[in-house]
């Protein structure tokens, strides 16, 4: 068997269709979108045609998409822009403790420059209570940001009720979709959003290239100045074949979505199954059903993440530990903390997240080795062996 990726979360490997869509934006319709010549007018109307799909894959307007570098940038762009649009407005804004970095670092960052941001708490499943949210909102409120499900635990959350207690008290609501944009249907009618981020490299497009979805009548500052691209909303020559094949992969997920997505929870629950099956002292992170369908993230005692990711690495087994944002920090992740584990817990976590090419035999592989590697680790902890010694477990 060739390597096995479980590591969907992080990124996916980029479809052959995807990659074919973009080839001719590379080699022939290389023009900038900007240009008036027919070198030009066929790469924007490339980008045109790509703005139409992915708005009507939203439900949104073309004029409501404008195209990013990622998902970073669209959270960035969301937070600050909003943020800064609003200054008169107020200076407050409400988020929660298990959000991506990519907005907590913008929130942090306004933090410094005199707005105050309140970092809701979650429960133990990871769930936002949409009552703190009201609770939380003031007369300086200018944006919540919710994002619509976890990175690292799979938590949905309730945003469609957030959003509509967002609307009433007169509050532009943003999330960070990176994780369920073109894995689950939605609009962002049902979502009840003003602002919404997305990222190609998530659903089996390219790196580097993104959206986020602006509803008409948003006050948002740029943050890129420059040229006029993008309604004079954000300046840069297009990423021409990135956009082209973020709306291919969009294509794609359309057709595929509704069926990959009960292909691959069925194979999460084989996996979140046989881990119970054969590892004991072991917790699931995140919610049993209200989850991403791909994601599996665990907490095993007494083995170290780092630990357990490179023996499976050594077995041609991808996963991480937290998000892959942590893999080269020691911090634990500030999401399994948020819910309630101890730092030890965090340290022995581990995310598998599932995808379009995950196999049910690599599943089982995974089934194999796993247990073998906490078993080996298990047996080099003295703290495991005299805590099973007066379990009376042995193994
Ligand atoms: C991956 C991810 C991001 C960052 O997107 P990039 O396109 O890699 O910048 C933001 N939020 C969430 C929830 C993500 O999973």
């Amino acid at each position: 068997m060739s390597a096995i990726y479980l590591d969907y979360a992080a990124t996916t490997p980029v479809d052959p269709g995807v990659i074919e869509a973009m080839l001719p934006y590379f080699r022939d319709t290389f023009g900038n979108p900007s240009s008036i010549h027919s070198f030009g007018q066929q790469a924007r109307s490339a980008v045109e045609n790509a703005r139409e799909k992915v708005a009507s894959f939203l439900g949104a307007k073309p004029a409501e998409i404008i195209f990013t570098s990622g998902g970073t940038e669209s959270n960035n762009f969301a937070i600050k822009g909003v943020a800064w649009a609003n200054r008169k407005k107020g200076n407050h804004i409400v988020t929660s403790a298990i959000e991506h970095h990519a907005v907590m670092e913008p929130c942090h960052f306004l933090e410094r420059e005199g707005f105050e941001v309140t970092f809701l708490p979650v429960d133990s499943r990871g769930f936002v209570d949409p009552q703190d949210v009201a609770k939380a909102i003031t007369g300086r409120t200018v944006l919540v940001s919710i994002m619509h499900a976890n990175n690292e635990i799979g938590t949905l959350q309730p945003v469609t009720d957030i959003g509509m207690i967002a609307r009433e008290r007169g509050v532009c609501f943003h999330t960070d979709a990176v994780q369920t944009f073109g894995h689950m249907p939605f609009t962002v009618g049902d979502l009840n959003v003003d602002l919404l981020s997305l990222s190609a490299h998530k659903l089996y497009g390219p790196k580097g290239v993104g959206a986020l979805f602006v509803r008409q009548g948003t006050r948002l500052e740029p943050h890129m100045h420059g040229g006029e691209q993008e309604g004079k909303r954000r300046a840069s020559t297009h990423n021409v074949p990135g956009i082209v094949g973020l709306a291919k992969a969009v294509e794609l997920a359309e057709k595929a979505m509704a069926e990959e997505d009960i292909r691959i929870m069925a194979l999460r629950n084989r996996l979140i199954r046989g881990i119970f099956d054969k590892i004991d002292r072991v917790r699931l992170n995140g919610h049993p059903e209200k989850r991403l369908a791909n994601n599996v993230n665990v907490s095993m005692e007494y083995c170290e993440g780092e630990a357990m990711i490179l023996s499976l690495d050594l077995m041609g087994i991808a996963c991480s530990t937290g998000s892959a944002c942590s893999s080269t920090s020691v911090e634990p992740s500030h999401v399994l903390r948020a819910i309630g584990l101890s730092v030890e817990e965090t340290r022995g976590s581990l995310r598998f997240s599932l995808g379009r090419y995950t196999q049910e035999q690599e599943i089982d592989k995974v089934l194999e080795v796993l247990p073998r590697i906490v078993k080996r680790l298990r047996a080099m902890s003295p703290a495991y062996r005299s805590s099973a010694a007066v379990k009376g477990t042995g193994g």
